[in-house]
């Protein structure tokens, strides 16, 4: 009985990936992009102004105009 090599195909390689997310700065600022594509907006209200603090290692963004506090994660 004949079997058939498959073929290993090669797709995205984790090369690749790790050019695009390979630092987390990288994919943060990724993830940043995709939530405020223009820049930050408090989801509460709006205002363009924000601080940034860390808690727990990760980067929280507070609006100064509300205090609204908004992480790259969470929802809105
Ligand atoms: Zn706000």
């Amino acid at each position: 009985m004949a079997m058939n090599r498959v073929q290993f195909q090669k797709g995205l390689s984790m090369a690749d990936f790790q050019a695009q997310y390979g630092t987390e700065a990288k994919c943060r600022r990724a993830l940043y992009r995709s939530r405020w594509p223009k820049g930050f907006r408090c989801p509460a209200c709006g205002d363009r102004r924000r601080s940034t603090f860390r808690r727990g290692g990760q980067p929280y963004y507070q609006c100064r105009a509300c205090a609204h506090q908004a992480t790259l994660l969470s929802g809105t």
